[in-house]
Order: structure tokens, then sequence, then C-alpha cells
């Protein structure tokens, strides 16, 4: 099989370039995916955690660090074929990336956020920021924010809660946000922020 199936939590044993394709078409033909970057820790935490478990069945899951991959191998008898980081893989999708794309940037600390966006512009200027929010928001304050990414109506909306938060939260609201591709990406907006 081209994945590694643990508990319910699957993660494809797919490359780069069949990714690119994988996510380009979900933005042309406007459908929705929700991507999830999956390294050891959060394979552990699905595994103790059904729920978060439950959570990653409606995420395309691909193999994020060594330690997934020493996984792979032990459980599947081969490592996976690429190693597919968020940190990585974000930003050289959005380069390859021709056409034009809009983003909203959810999650790190106040002020972060909006650092990333500018820094994204400069490097990306095919695709618009369309809005910005930090990511330490009280439960009865997720409505307004699920209004405000609505509102932007992102193709892709990048959640920087941390696990398991993130993708939690994707998996919760992902049918009511009007977003194409939402990708939990961890630390990405403090590393883009510099
Ligand atoms: N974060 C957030 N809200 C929270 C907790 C974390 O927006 O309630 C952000 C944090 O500022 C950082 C990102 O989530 O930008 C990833 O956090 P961390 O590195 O702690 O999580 P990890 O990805 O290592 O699980």
């Amino acid at each position: 099989v081209d994945r590694l199936d643990l508990e319910g939590v699957s993660v494809s044993d797919i490359t780069r370039d069949e990714l690119f394709g994988r996510l380009r078409a979900v933005l042309d033909q406007r459908t929705q995916l929700c991507l999830g970057f999956c390294n050891a820790n959060m394979l552990l935490q699905a595994l103790c955690t059904p729920s978060y478990a439950a959570a990653l069945r409606s995420f395309v899951l691909v193999s994020d660090g060594l330690g997934i991959d020493l996984c792979s191998l032990l459980f599947r008898g081969r490592s996976f074929r690429q190693n597919l980081n968020g940190t990585d893989l974000v930003p050289a999708f959005l380069v390859a990336e021709t056409q034009p794309r809009t983003l909203f940037l959810l999650g790190a600390r106040p002020g972060i956020a909006e650092a990333a966006a500018r820094n994204l512009a400069l490097v990306y200027p095919q695709h618009r920021i369309v809005g910005v929010r930090h990511g330490y928001f009280a439960p009865e304050e997720t409505g307004a924010v699920l209004a405000e990414i609505n509102a932007a109506s992102p193709d892709i909306l990048l959640v920087a809660l941390g696990n398991p938060a993130q993708e939690t939260f994707i998996a919760e609201h992902a049918p009511r946000i009007d977003a194409r591709l939402l990708m939990g990406v961890g630390a990405l907006l403090d590393y883009t922020a510099g």
C-alpha cells in the first residue's frame, strides 16, 4: 500500500510533485482539502487520543521527519519516498504556484501573522494575503474568527496553532469554512515573520 496506516490514521506515501499536483487541482476545481504534516509527535498524540485520531481522518496526511519514517520502516517494511515537512513544502508550493492565489494566515502570537504577511507579499508577489488573525483567541471568539475567514474567502488558509490544536480546529470547522486548501503549519508563521 502507498500509505502508512496506524489505528485509523493514514499517512500518504506520495512525492512532493504528486502532492503539488493534487493541491493545484483542489485550488483549480475549487473543492476543499485539509492537509496535515504528520511528524512522530503528532502520530503519537493521535495514537494516545482517539478524538485526535478521528479529527485526522478528514485530512490528507503526509510524512514529516525521521521519526515517522522509522515508524514506516518498522510497520510496513519501507520508508517514505519523500520527507514532506510544512516548513519547506508550503514555501516551495507558493513559489511553484504561478497562478495567483489568496491566503489567510491564522495563528501565532499577536503581530507575527502581520509580519509574515509582509514578507510573503515580498517573496510571492503573485499571491495576495486577504486576512490575518493571531492564534490566541478564547473559545467564545471562534465564531468571529470563522466569520473573518469567510468574509475573506481565501484560496488557502494556513493554520498555525500548534498540535493538536490546529488539526482539531481545521477538522471541526472545515465544513463551514469558505476556503479551498486548509493546512496546519505549526511554527511556519514564526519562521516567515523572521
Ligand atoms: N500558537 C497559537 N495559539 C496557541 C498556541 C500556539 O497561535 O494557543 C502558535 C504559536 O505561537 C506558534 C505555533 O502555534 O506560532 C506553533 O506552536 P508550537 O511551536 O508551540 O507548536 P508545535 O507546532 O511545536 O506543536
